[in-house]
């Protein structure tokens, strides 16, 4: 990481929220009732929101804690030991005595359509009191997905009381959605949440309605579409990145991450755009979430590439 990044605080980001184990089975046809299919592939790959989002923080060089629930089972401890592995502290997360959350996913062979089935047992619910006052110390981002809202709107304000920006990987909304938005110092949302928010079908459009009511960054991911970051008054929007596109499981963390980098190295917004598109853009061209995420020279070859 470049030297300039370092500050005296303890770490650079802090994650709240899921990591996750899916089972990836790809098939010829999906089974309906009653049937067999024949898998033609299975593979493990780990990910869940925040987690690959830190991941991806790690591999850029900031300095990263997770705040999250494992399971007691096999897949609680990959999970743990592949952040551990990557440079992520997870010292304050909590072991919960249940199975960790995880996914069987089919996937097609020929149309490549996903059925998902995921599990979460409810122990592995995180709440707010399990937010202990050294985890949520000592760094200068507070990052919360919207998997445990309650918790997160209550570490987000916790974030913001102590300083620190906070982002946010909202990708549904619920009726407690605003309040976690109004929370957060630079909500990042996926692109049906401002459209639900404020009922304007143009981004653009909804994202000036946002900013009469929050008067933070603003960002709404795009898909292939790109990206758009509301800052002051203006609209700043970046297209995708053409890629050889396999999986894009995982996208919306890794810009998450790249972004999160970008906007501590104090880029400026068309430049944290671009280099978070870059960045989510090269882990649709890989398999899995975490093992989409690329490294800071590959997102700068490609940013020079184009
Ligand atoms: P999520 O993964 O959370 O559903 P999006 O689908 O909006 O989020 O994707 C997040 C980011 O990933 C986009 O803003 C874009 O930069 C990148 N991205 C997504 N799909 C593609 C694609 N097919 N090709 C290139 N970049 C993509």
């Amino acid at each position: 990481m470049a030297t300039g990044l370092r500050s005296v605080s303890s770490c650079d980001v802090i994650g709240i929220g899921e990591n996750s184990v899916d089972l990836v089975y790809r098939v010829t046809q999906f089974a309906g009732a009653g049937q067999k299919v024949r898998a033609t592939g299975c593979r493990r790959l780990l990910g869940g929101q925040v987690a690959t989002t830190l991941c991806t923080c790690a591999a850029l060089g900031l300095r990263t804690r997770y705040v999250g629930t494992f399971g007691t089972d096999d897949h609680g401890r990959l999970i743990r030991s592949e952040l551990e592995q990557r440079g992520v502290d997870t010292s304050h997360a909590h072991v919960r005595y249940a199975p960790n959350r995880h996914a069987v996913i089919l996937v097609d062979d020929h149309t490549g359509e996903r059925t998902v089935v995921w599990q979460r047992d409810s122990s592995l619910a995180l709440r707010p009191d399990d937010l202990a006052h050294e985890a949520m110390t000592g760094a200068r981002v507070l990052h919360v997905d919207n998997v445990d809202e309650e918790t997160a709107i209550a570490a987000a304000r916790l974030g913001r009381e102590a300083g620190m920006i906070v982002t946010t990987d909202i990708d549904q909304v619920t009726e407690r959605t605003a309040e976690l938005v109004a929370a957060a110092t630079f909500p990042v949302l996926a692109e049906r949440v401002p459209q639900a928010l404020t009922g304007e079908r143009d981004t653009p459009t909804a994202l000036r309605v946002l900013r009469q009511r929050h008067e933070g960054m603003l960002c709404v991911t795009l898909g292939p579409r790109g990206a758009m970051l509301m800052v002051g008054k203006e609209l700043h929007e970046a297209p995708a990145f053409e890629v050889a596109a396999i999986d894009t499981t995982g996208a919306g963390d890794v810009f998450r991450g790249a972004l999160i980098y970008s906007l501590l190295r104090g880029d400026r917004p068309d430049v944290m755009l671009r280099f978070a598109n870059a960045a989510a853009a090269l882990s649709c061209t890989r398999e899995g979430a975490i093992g989409g995420i690329p490294g800071l020279q590959e997102i700068e070859q490609l940013l020079t590439r184009t």
